[in-house]
């Protein structure tokens, strides 16, 4: 039983049909690589997996069992166990918060703690990303891209999730900066076991961190196997 399936989804935006019968599963600890020209579907498979859309045809599972959105007490199970990385750290995070807020945010809107349990796993997240914890009385607006990137991976943490997706989670981000924040997301899955789906252009980010890689076109799987092949694939 897989952590997460996407099971013969189809998707369409009105008439249009975007997603057509894609499979994809993920496994604990998994490292996965999304990748494929601009418009082959890879963001719409990223929004079906983290449950804000429903799948028009087929399914998506969590835990072996299809993802129900309106049910409440399965959807906050699964967003602490399912957390998103943005591209854009520029306008992932609020700018009128403070980064304690921010990063806590997951803490109080699913209910997995507050008070002194709350600031300790902050605090907690925020180390483990490689920040100070002196961020935390900060904002947003006096941090560069690299370090939001790592408050913005710090909030998705938190909440101890099991995998992480992650949109082009570097593709914002300068030449070296791209690095640590790479290297970054390969140690939380050494260190805590997490898994983790990357849609990136960026190939060589792809092959730092994915054991395998799925390729998407025109909202078909056209090939999938160990990155190292699929890579070099002529
Ligand atoms: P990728 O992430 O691979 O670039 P997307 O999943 O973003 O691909 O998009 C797949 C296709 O769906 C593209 O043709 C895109 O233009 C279209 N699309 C994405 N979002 C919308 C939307 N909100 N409304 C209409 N079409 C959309
Ligand atoms: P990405 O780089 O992740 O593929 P895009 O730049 O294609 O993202 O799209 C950015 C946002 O615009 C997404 O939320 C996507 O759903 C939406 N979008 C993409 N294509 C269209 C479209 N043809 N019509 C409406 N919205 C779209």
């Amino acid at each position: 039983m897989s952590l997460l399936e996407l099971r013969e989804a189809g998707y369409s935006y009105g008439t249009r049909s975007v997603l057509d019968s894609v499979s994809l599963t993920v496994d604990g600890g998994d490292a996965v690589g999304l990748v494929g020209e601009s418009g082959a579907g890879k963001s719409t498979i990223l929004r079906l997996l983290l449950g804000l859309a429903p799948a028009r045809s087929g399914e998506v599972l969590f835990d072996g069992a299809p993802l129900r959105l309106r049910d409440r007490n399965l959807m906050r199970r699964f967003r602490a166990s399912v957390q998103p990385v943005f591209q854009d750290p520029y306008s992932s995070l609020d700018p009128r918060q403070r980064v304690d807020r921010i990063v806590g945010e997951p803490l109080q809107s699913l209910r997995l703690a507050a008070g002194d349990e709350a600031r300790e796993r902050v605090r907690e997240a925020v180390t483990s990303v490689g920040l100070d914890p002196d961020v935390l009385s900060r904002y947003p607006h006096e941090f560069s891209g690299g370090q939001r990137q790592r408050i913005a991976i710090a909030r998705a943490v938190v909440s101890r999730p099991r995998v992480l997706l992650a949109d082009e989670p570097v593709s914002a981000l300068d030449v070296t900066t791209r690095v640590q924040v790479i290297d970054l997301l390969a140690r939380l899955r050494r260190e805590h076991g997490l898994a983790l789906v990357m849609v990136s252009h960026d190939l060589s980010a792809v092959a730092a961190v994915c054991d395998r890689t799925v390729v998407l076109r025109d909202g078909r799987v056209v090939e999938e196997g160990p990155t190292r092949r699929v890579l070099s694939a002529p």
